[in-house]
C-alpha cells in the first residue's frame, strides 16, 4: 500500500460532464448531439493540436470567477474520490480573464474553490499556476505576478503549457520564471512532450525548474537521458494523455520503464482525465499493467511524489506519516 500523489493534472481538464450539462442548459446552450461527456473526451489516439481543443471545449464553462471556483471544488472532490492523497491542479489564469475581472480575480477564484474542496474532501491541495506559450510576455509575466501574490495562499507553483508543437522554445519565459522563482513558488514545465528532448533540457537550465511535464522525447536521447538522471530533475509521467496526444505510439511504448531504468526520478499525474477518461487510479494500474511497474517501483515513484511536491513542510510531513504507517501495517510478506 502506498500513497497516490496527483502531481500533474489541469483544472481545465477535470470539468465534469455532468457539470457542463447544467451550466450548458442554464446558459441555454444546446446539448451537443452525443451529450457533453462525448463533447469534451476523446475516443482515442489524436495529435496535441486535437487534444487541446477538447480541453478547450470546457473553457466556456468558466464564465464567471464563482463557476470557476465550483469547477475547482470539484476537481479537489472527484480527485480525492478516486484515492488520491494530494493534489496539485494546475490551470493557465489568461484563458479565463473576462471583461470586468483581472487575473488575480481569477486565481483568487482558484484558490477559494479549491480551498473549499480540500475542507469538503479533507484531501490537501494546491495550485499550480500556468504561463501560456501563445500568449504574449505581458500577459505571461501579469500572470506571473499574480500567482507571486497568492504564494503561500492557495498558489505553490508555477508553470509553463499550452501547445509545443506550435511555440517549442523556452527561452521567452525566463523573465516569467525569474517572478515565480523569487516568490518562492515551485517549478516545473511541460517540456519534450511534442518538441525534441533538449528542451526539457532547456527548461532546467533556463528556468531553474526542479520538474518536468511529461519529458517523453527525453527517452530518444542516451545522452539526455544520462543529464537527467545526474541532474536530479523529477519528470512528470502521464502514460494515457502521451499516447491520446500522439507523443508515443501507444501506451506500452511509454517510456517510464526507461525513465526508471536509467535512475530518472518519476512522479505520475492523469493530465487532462476528462479527455482521457483514464483517472490517477487508472494511470496507477496503467503503469503496473501496461508498463511493468512493481509494487516496489509504484511506493519509490509515490515516496518521491512526496519530496518533491510543491507542499509545504507540514502536509509533506503528514504524508510521509501516513505511507510509513501503511507501511508497518503491512507486516512481513507471507513465506
Ligand atoms: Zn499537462
Amino acid at each position: 500500500m502506498s500513497v497516490p500523489v496527483n502531481l500533474h493534472t489541469h483544472l481545465e481538464g477535470r470539468v465534469r460532464p455532468s457539470t457542463a450539462a447544467e451550466l450548458a442548459s442554464a446558459a441555454g446552450v444546446p446539448e451537443p448531439t452525443d451529450g457533453w461527456e462525448a463533447a469534451l473526451s476523446l475516443d482515442g489516439p489524436a495529435d496535441l493540436t486535437t487534444y487541446l481543443d477538447k480541453v478547450a471545449a470546457s473553457y466556456p464553462f468558466f464564465g464567471t470567477p464563482e463557476l470557476l471556483a465550483r469547477i475547482a471544488c470539484e476537481a479537489v472532490e472527484d480527485a480525492a474520490a478516486d484515492g488520491c492523497a494530494y493534489l496539485e491542479l494546475r490551470f493557465g489564469p489568461a484563458t479565463h480573464v473576462r471583461d470586468g475581472w483581472s487575473v488575480d480575480d481569477v486565481v483568487r477564484a482558484a484558490c477559494e474553490g479549491v480551498r473549499l474542496g480540500v475542507a469538503r474532501s479533507g484531501m490537501p491541495a494546491g495550485i499550480v499556476v500556468a504561463a501560456l506559450r501563445k500568449r504574449s510576455a505581458e500577459s505571461n509575466l501579469a500572470v506571473a505576478r499574480a500567482a507571486a501574490r497568492f504564494a503561500g495562499d492557495g498558489v505553490v507553483g508555477f508553470d509553463l503549457a499550452g501547445d509545443e508543437s506550435v511555440v517549442p522554445q523556452i527561452a521567452p519565459f525566463v523573465d516569467c520564471y525569474a517572478v515565480a522563482r523569487a516568490a518562492g513558488l515551485g517549478l516545473t514545465c511541460h517540456a519534450a512532450e511534442a518538441a525534441p528532448g533538449f528542451r526539457a533540457r532547456e527548461a532546467v537550465e533556463l528556468l531553474g525548474v526542479t520538474r518536468i511535464g511529461h519529458g517523453a522525447h527525453l527517452a530518444a536521447d542516451p545522452e539526455l537521458l544520462r543529464w537527467a538522471a545526474g541532474s536530479g530533475v523529477t519528470v512528470e509521467v502521464c502514460p494515457t494523455s502521451n499516447w491520446f496526444t500522439g507523443a508515443i505510439g501507444s501506451v506500452r511504448a511509454h517510456p517510464a520503464p526507461v525513465f526508471a531504468a536509467a535512475g530518472v526520478g518519476l512522479v505520475l499525474g492523469d493530465d487532462n482525465p476528462v479527455q482521457t477518461r483514464s483517472p490517477l487510479s487508472a494511470e496507477r494500474e496503467v503503469l503496473t499493467t501496461a508498463l511493468g511497474f512493481a509494487p516496489d517501483d509504484l511506493a519509490a515513484l509515490d515516496a518521491r511524489s512526496v519530496e518533491v511536491g510543491f507542499m509545504p513542510d507540514s502536509t509533506r510531513a503528514a504524508l510521509r506519516a501516513r505511507a510509513a504507517e501503511m507501511h508497518s501495517n503491512e507486516g512481513p510478506e507471507p513465506s
